[in-house]
């Protein structure tokens, strides 16, 4: 492993791997730890062609640049997380008077949501550590995350989400077999009790942020980005690998606790300090109106996290007090990058236009990034030549009730024969 330590993202304080949990101990939960890698090992040991060569198709083929040892379980969904498509939007791309549209869609991984990448690697550090029981806060997608790659261990799940989450990520989660709690509260509250249940029964816990791990399996998306953008760029082109690789002008996430926007970051530093690539991408993060926390703590110039009332259709999103929110400040800071809010009308709009247009059935939380796209754009923020990737953080089959009231029009029932079918036809179209 390629792992010098800890370093606190407030104080600089340096920890060794073993000696600190989860958070630093002189601040508490606001004291995120982030994880330092041996840049010089790692360049002696792999590089872009050699990654580029790898005939492991998951975020595994990035295992010099993870903080766990080589998790075995060969062939099950936790050796597959990650690797998911980067498509080209064309027609999105027109939609927007912008050339160079692309989606990462991350409903493809195996629980159909980017928190894949951080359970995976939770799950690879839980076994090292000889964890008996895993557990999380989530409001539905780290949770089913967690459950599945933990399923593929045969590790025991203990799952704490608000009442409120979505029936088909509740199902999810009772079908990977994990104890499930309907706490009676937010997904703030459902947080806090996680993190004294842990500490009370010895579990090993895999909330969002307050476990460094989680950032480090996000990063990964940023290597595919990078890894993926360039073959597109490329394509057609015969000859060797690529000594670097290039980035996007641009990359747009939607933003709840800030740990995927922070991940994303954090794996575009890793790339650079390797010399991998020669700038990074400006980091947009988008968040609900009715959830705005992270934006409102951006907009302030400082980085400062306030609480904040949380509603919204986009529940993976809803988040009153984000726990990594002072890094998802940075990444957006440090990238030259930004943070908007849209409301919940454009994320249905948005959820629409991407299946449409795009042919990606998104979540409304994973349409929301899209729907910051569709502001940006329209803001005059992008030069029309700029490339643009926008993640989709989970599928759309997670909250069908969401999709239902974006889809707007319903089916046409119809009498089996082809007379009342062309009466059908005759009338006007349902769903234009
Ligand atoms: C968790 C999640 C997000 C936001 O990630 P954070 O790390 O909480 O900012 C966005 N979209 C989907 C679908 C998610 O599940
Ligand atoms: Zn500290």
């Amino acid at each position: 492993m390629n792992v010098l330590g800890y370093r606190c993202s407030l104080c600089g304080a340096e920890y060794a791997l073993d000696a600190v949990p989860y958070i630093c101990p002189q601040h508490g939960e606001a004291g995120n730890l982030d994880i330092v890698l041996d840049y010089a090992a790692i360049g002696r040991l792999t590089s872009p062609a050699q990654i580029a060569a790898s005939r492991d198709f998951s975020l595994w083929r990035y295992l010099p640049l993870l903080p766990v040892q080589d998790p075995g379980l060969a062939g099950t969904p936790l050796r597959n997380a990650g690797w998911t498509p980067l498509y080209r939007a064309d027609r999105l791309a027109q939609d927007l008077k912008l050339k160079h549209v692309f989606l990462k869609d991350d409903g493809r991984n195996p629980t159909a949501s980017f928190k894949d990448r951080a359970s995976a690697v939770v799950v690879a550090r839980a076994r090292e550590i000889g964890a008996a029981t895993v557990t999380t806060a989530s409001s539905g997608n780290a949770a089913a995350a967690l459950a599945g790659m933990a399923a593929s261990a045969g590790l025991p799940t203990v799952i704490f989400v608000p009442h409120t989450a979505p029936q088909a990520k509740v199902t999810q989660l009772l079908m990977y077999g994990a104890r499930v709690f309907l706490v009676q509260g937010t997904y703030d509250d459902a947080f806090d009790l996680t993190l004294e249940a842990a500490r009370e029964f010895g579990w090993y816990c895999r909330n969002t942020g307050y476990n460094p791990f989680t950032r480090e399996g996000k990063k990964t998306a940023a290597f595919e980005i990078a890894e993926q953008f360039t073959a597109l760029g490329s394509a057609g082109l015969a000859g060797a690998a690529p000594k670097i690789w290039q980035v996007p002008d641009w990359v747009f996430v939607s933003v709840g606790d800030g740990n995927i926007i922070s991940g994303i970051h954090k794996g575009f530093q890793d790339m650079l300090a390797l010399g991998w690539i020669d700038r990074l991408p400006k980091l947009v993060g988008i968040q609900a109106e009715g959830s705005p926390a992270v934006h409102d703590a951006w907009a302030s110039g400082g980085e400062t996290i306030a609480p904040r009332p949380a509603e919204t259709i986009a529940d993976s999103i809803s988040v009153g007090l984000p726990r990594d929110g002072v890094r998802a400040v940075r990444a957006a800071r440090e990238t030259g990058g930004g943070y908007l809010t849209v409301s919940d009308r454009e994320i249905l709009h948005s959820m629409r236009a991407l299946a449409r247009h795009g042919a990606v059935f998104a979540e409304p939380a994973a349409a929301t990034a899209y729907a910051g796209l569709g502001r940006a754009a329209c803001d005059g923020l992008l030069h029309p030549d700029d490339s643009v990737v926008v993640v989709i953080t989970g599928n759309g089959l997670k909250d069908i009730k969401s999709a239902i009231q974006a889809a707007a029009e319903p089916a046409v029932p119809v009498e089996p024969s082809l007379a009342a079918l062309r009466r059908a036809l005759a009338g006007p179209p349902a769903n234009p």
